[in-house]
Formats: C-alpha cells, sequence, structure tokens
C-alpha cells in the first residue's frame, strides 16, 4: 500500500501540531490539522518531513473552517477588511511568512506558499533527513534548554529556579544588571501556548544582555522567559488532550493573577514580592504575547489602563513610557495602544503590586511595522531579536526617576 516509502509527514515530536496526515500522491500530502485552539489565537501548524533523499514534496493544508473568520463582520471580504483596517487577513499574509529548518538549521521564510480559500499549499524542495515545516517560527523547550545553558556557562549566578509547574518542570528567572539598587524591569514570556514570538523575544534579549554586559546600562532585568513551561514541554497535544492536571489547563492563565491558583502564577508572584521585601525597585512589567484579532495587534503593541481607571498622574506616566518604546524601536506602529480592562492579569496584579507600570505586549503572529517603509511587513525569523535589542536599548535609555 505504501507507494511512496521514503518520504513521510509527522506531527509526533517536541514543537508538532497533531493533524491528519493522508497521502495523496508520490510526494504529495493532505493535512487536516485538530490543533487549534478556538478565540484569539490564530493558527499555527508545524510538521516535519522527512525523506530518504532530497527532492520536491507539496503540503495541501485544510484550514480549519471558523477559526480565522468567525470575527470578520459579513458583509466584507478579507481583502477589503485587511485595507480598512490592517487586519490580519491570514490569505494575504500567511503565504509570506511561513518557515522551513533543515536538519540542523535556523528557521528561514519558505517560498511557495499559496492560500485559495480555506486550503494553504506550501511547496516545498526538502533535503534528505528532516525538514519541518511552520506557519510561525516556533520556539521549543531545546530552546529553552539552550538559552539556560548559555546562561549557567556565562553568568551561572544570574539564574534562579524560581519554583515548579503543575507537572513538576522548573521555572527560571535571570537577573541581569549590576546596581542593587538599580531601577528593575520585570519582562515575562509564554503565559499562552503557542504564543512564540514572547519567548524568542526573552530568548534574544538575554542572550544579547549576556554578550553585552554593559547593554542594561543602569537597569536591573529579570527576565521569566516561559511562564507557562508545561505548555511548552507538552505543546499542543496539552492544549488539546488535557494531558496533565486536567482541571485547570482550560483556565486562562492570564485571569488568575489575583487567585493565585496556577503554581505558575505563584511562583513569579512571589518572586516579584520577595525581590520587593529585598528592596528592589519595580518601575515596568511587560508580557508578552501573541494577538491577532485587533488591528492594534499587528506589529507590537502595549496594553494600557483605562485612563479614567488610571487618573492622570498614572495616565501621563504609562503613556509616556509606552510613546518612548513604541519612538525606539524599528518594529512598531506608533500610537498602537489599547486599554485592558479584564481583571487577573498580569499587567494590572503587577502594577498593584509593584506600583510600577505593568502593559501586556502583544506581538502579532504575522506581521511587523517597518519604520522605514512605514508598512507592515511578514514575519521573519530575525524580527524578534531586532525587536529585543532596540528594546533593550529604550528601556536603558528611558528616564525612569
Ligand atoms: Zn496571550
Amino acid at each position: 500500500m505504501d507507494a511512496d516509502p521514503e518520504i513521510v509527514v509527522e506531527y509526533g515530536f517536541d514543537g508538532g501540531t497533531p493533524a491528519r496526515v493522508e497521502r495523496l500522491g508520490p510526494r504529495r500530502f493532505r493535512l487536516e490539522p485538530h490543533a487549534c485552539r478556538p478565540g484569539p489565537q490564530w493558527f499555527h501548524l508545524c510538521v516535519q518531513v522527512r525523506a530518504d533523499a532530497a527532492g520536491p514534496v507539496t503540503l495541501e493544508i485544510d484550514w480549519p473552517p471558523g477559526l480565522c473568520r468567525e470575527d470578520l463582520p459579513p458583509g466584507l471580504s478579507e481583502e477589503e477588511i485587511h485595507r480598512r483596517t490592517d487586519y490580519d487577513s491570514f490569505a494575504r499574509v500567511l503565504p509570506a511568512c511561513c518557515v522551513c529548518r533543515h536538519e540542523n538549521g535556523a528557521w528561514e521564510p519558505v517560498g511557495g506558499v499559496s492560500v485559495d480559500g480555506d486550503r494553504v499549499t506550501a511547496s516545498l524542495e526538502v533535503r534528505k533527513g528532516v525538514t519541518e515545516f511552520a506557519t510561525q517560527m516556533p520556539y521549543r523547550w531545546a530552546d529553552l534548554e539552550a538559552l539556560l545553558a548559555q546562561v549557567r556557562q556565562v553568568r551561572p549566578d544570574a539564574l534562579r529556579v524560581i519554583g515548579a509547574s503543575q507537572a513538576g518542570l522548573p521555572i527560571h528567572a535571570v537577573t541581569l544588571g549590576r546596581r542593587a539598587d538599580a531601577p528593575t524591569v520585570h519582562l515575562q514570556a509564554y503565559q499562552h501556548a503557542t504564543e512564540f514570538t514572547g519567548p524568542h523575544v526573552a530568548d534574544a534579549l538575554i542572550r544579547h544582555a549576556l554578550a553585552h554586559p554593559d547593554a542594561p546600562g543602569e537597569l536591573k532585568l529579570q527576565v521569566v522567559p516561559v511562564v507557562d513551561v508545561d505548555a511548552l514541554f507538552y505543546g499542543m497535544p496539552l492544549v488539546l488532550q488535557d494531558a496533565v492536571t486536567t482541571s485547570v489547563r482550560r483556565v486562562n492563565i492570564n485571569r488568575c493573577w489575583d487567585d493565585r491558583s496556577w503554581p505558575e502564577v505563584a511562583a513569579v508572584e512571589d518572586l516579584i514580592l520577595e525581590r520587593r521585601r529585598e528592596g528592589a525597585r519595580f518601575v515596568a512589567g511587560l508580557d508578552f504575547h501573541n494577538g491577532w484579532w485587533k488591528a492594534q495587534a499587528s506589529g507590537a503593541c502595549y496594553t494600557v489602563l483605562d485612563p479614567e481607571e488610571a487618573g492622570p498622574e498614572l495616565d501621563a506616566r504609562q503613556r509616556r513610557l509606552v510613546e518612548h518604546l513604541l519612538a525606539s524601536t524599528d518594529h512598531e506602529r506608533p500610537g498602537t495602544t489599547w486599554c485592558h480592562k479584564v481583571e487577573g492579569t498580569f499587567s494590572r496584579w503587577f502594577h498593584r503590586a509593584t506600583g510600577g507600570l505593568g502593559h501586556t505586549v502583544e506581538f502579532s503572529r504575522h506581521l511587523w511595522w517597518n519604520r522605514a517603509r512605514q508598512a507592515y511587513e511578514p514575519a521573519r525569523p530575525h524580527h524578534p531579536a531586532a525587536y529585543a535589542r532596540d528594546l533593550l536599548a529604550a528601556l536603558r535609555a528611558y528616564d525612569w526617576s
């Protein structure tokens, strides 16, 4: 029955997303992903093609109906909506930002992707061995381990285990900067499974600061690169099957900062509160996410407290910082903020607990702002690192007094 035994398409690996795989022909496969999260999580797919010989392989991906269109108002084409609002129309954007990686290689943009209705067709040139294909550059458990190994090697004193996840995995914080009494910025990522831009940014920021010990300047940085380590370790199967600790996995972790119902949240809170007791002055806390369903969440954007709720003094303070950040990086569209009114978020808890400014940072999965061109461009593998360098420089240059 196996007409083409030398090529298989798999998802059962670290970071793979479950899908039904059907062989259509010698080098052609159809994938029906069933790994999508409902709500404002744009669909993510990552699979491996294993081949005994190099050559072309075509993947037909049947996009899960409804997930990418559920928020579109009726009567407007995606094209029109994109034109009016910069909405992340996947059909328009996705072909330009798919990535692939050959064995031991780096993620790179892949051409040859087209979208027709709910079907994505990717034509890959695979090499002998494993070629991975993804709709967004994933961040893996192996990436986190490599980062932590680097910290251990260069600055072992900077690394600390701050607690354990529900599955017993360690949660790490990295603290960088020299002065004990320096203003402290807390950064964290990956409260939400598959929101990969955040850990990529945190990873790049830590690596940059390790390589350039003067980069934080007079600041202290406290970085938790991955908050929900279980979601990273178990990946989409955890989200789908509730493989671990069923009762809490359907809860949005970013609504639990007031009740500490997640040990991962409690670990981060305890770290911040302990450092506060030791005299740390937290001036800001940034929480990295991937958003997609608001026009504002294209490129990076920041949540702020509602001006009425914040009051004039705090409102001026939060807008001053956000405008500085927006003006200081190449990859953010000025003016993109929105008020996050729900309770239980990290940003609100952080502000209440420390007095520092708390912001959720939403990155588009697939679009980054290009300041020079004054236009969006498709996400490229270099974007998170470029943003991290910009952000670090911007935080360093800010007047925190
Ligand atoms: Zn999120």
